[in-house]
């Protein structure tokens, strides 16, 4: 069975061939660390996670690289803003986007490369592009691309620059496609920037947002890789500009496959501090969502269609895990797989083939719970054998290999549930001060408690 992906660059599925046999090169655009991340972006990181994951079902080895913009006009605009070192702002957002990944079970990149430790080799590659002549330095001491330099600009996009009003160049980092124009590579320095600059062959200031990725892709992954992904967003101009300057700053092609997600929404509108609809992870799961409902909720939606995030979802995709969760340890009581034969079910076949066909995890799903619907039949009617539970096994492992929806049972030790229990009634009793000195004595025996609209929640101190 070939594995199909949609190529937003050719804009067609295409069969997926490495470069290298069995090994994938991979490049994500990371988080910008000027604020928590948001549940829209998380679309974009659970999306790569799934593509990683099903690569490493099919056997490959994967080398992927995910950066961190830790400069640019928000992270500056920002630590001005807050009246903090951009350092400070962006360590604290760096650290609560791997809490975030951890929650959502995300596994973990080769490499995160930060943009500030790259900036040598951004001034590598402008110096190229400025000798090719791609680029040319403003009066100023500002680099811009000349995109008039690279004919194929516009190709990921399919821009017509006779239906564009063409202005002249830009420098700020995002900007809309209906007006295409040369863009900053390299920015001089600005009064508003502040401490935020580095030396470079035209004076001191700091890189554009576009030339960061090109950068450090091509620096981890060489000159041409595999897989490059992003949310729709990305698109225009953030990933037009990186195949523009990176094809004219190394003379060799670039990416084989880009991929993008589409937009989450929230409840039908764009997410906005106005609206007040900006869902971060902690926010979600202060509202009792588990990282596998929230899984679910992403996964559930193919990744190129529009994905409508509503707090209602949280009911089925509870419902979801919890069927899940339940079927592994029935089956796990019947058969603890002394004996594994690694059999799977004929159901198997039709789950792969659909994440093979460019992922498709509503098709995949969709045989994967007809399935659990007859296997719970059989077993509420004691008619299942063992051998088939260990298949069943196997096929949840493979399963929760790609979705990683089997909630982790956390046995909670006596001593701790004894102690909430006090709390709950010293709580009812509305004795504050008992109720935070259990709090701490349950945390010095290594637990937390939360108090969530549905009662305390215990969980383990992290390690
Ligand atoms: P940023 O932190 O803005 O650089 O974005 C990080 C990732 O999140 C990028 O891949 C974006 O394309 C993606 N992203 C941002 N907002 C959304 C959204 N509402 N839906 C899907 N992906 C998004
Ligand atoms: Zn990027």
């Amino acid at each position: 069975m070939s594995t199909q992906f949609y190529n937003s660059l050719t804009k067609k599925k295409e069969t997926f061939k490495p470069i290298e046999a069995g090994k994938v090169k991979l490049y994500t655009c990371g988080p910008t660390v000027y604020d928590m991340a948001h549940i829209g972006n998380f679309r974009a990181f659970m999306f790569e996670d799934l593509l990683k994951r099903y690569l490493l079902l099919k056997g490959f080895e994967i080398n992927h690289i995910m950066n961190i913009t830790d400069v640019d006009d928000k992270t500056i605009k920002r630590s001005f803003d807050e009246n903090i070192p951009i350092t400070e702002l962006t360590k604290k957002y760096t650290d609560r986007f791997f809490e975030d990944l951890k929650v959502l079970k995300i596994l973990p990149a080769n490499i995160y490369p930060k943009a500030t430790d790259h900036i040598p080799a951004m001034v590598r590659m402008i110096e190229n592009l400025v000798k090719n002549n791609n680029a040319y330095i403003t009066d100023n001491g500002s680099v811009y691309f000349a995109i008039d330099s690279y004919h194929d600009y516009g190709q990921l996009i399919n821009l017509d620059f006779s239906q564009q009003k063409r202005t002249n160049r830009i420098s700020s980092d995002e900007y809309t496609k209906d007006k295409p124009q040369d863009f900053v590579l390299w920015k001089s320095w600005k009064e508003e920037d502040g401490d935020v600059f580095w030396e470079s062959p035209w004076g001191k200031g700091r890189p554009g947002w576009h030339i960061e990725c090109s950068a450090m892709s091509t620096e981890y992954l060489g000159n041409q890789f595999d897989i490059h992904c992003g949310g729709v967003d990305n698109l225009f101009p953030h990933h037009e500009n990186e195949i523009a300057q990176t094809i004219c700053a190394t003379g060799e092609p670039f990416v084989n496959i880009w991929m993008h997600c589409e937009y989450l929404t929230v409840e039908r509108g764009k997410m906005s501090k106005s609206q007040g609809n900006i869902f971060r992870i902690s926010d979600l799961v202060e509202k009792d969502f588990s990282g596998e409902t929230l899984r679910y909720i992403l996964l559930n939606t193919h990744y190129r269609s529009k994905l409508n995030f509503t707090m209602d979802k949280k009911h089925e995709a509870v419902q979801v895990v919890q069927r899940i969760t339940d079927l592994y340890d029935r089956l796990l009581s019947i058969n603890k797989r002394v004996k594994n034969d690694g059999s799977l079910p004929e159901e198997y076949s039709q789950f792969e083939g659909a994440l093979d066909n460019d992922l498709d995890t509503p098709g995949a799903l969709a045989v994967f719970f007809e399935w659990v619907r007859t296997t719970n039949i059989k077993l509420d009617s004691g008619s299942l054998r063992e051998k088939e539970a260990v298949t069943g096994l196997n096929f949840l492992d493979k399963v929760n290999s790609i979705f990683d929806l089997i909630q982790e049972k956390i046995e909670i030790p006596k001593e701790i549930l004894d102690l909430v229990n006090v709390r709950q009634k010293a709580r009812q009793k509305n004795d504050w001060v008992l109720s935070d000195k259990l709090r701490d004595k349950i945390y010095d025996l290594g637990w937390t408690v939360e108090d969530t609209l549905t009662g305390q929640k215990c969980k383990p101190l992290k390690s």
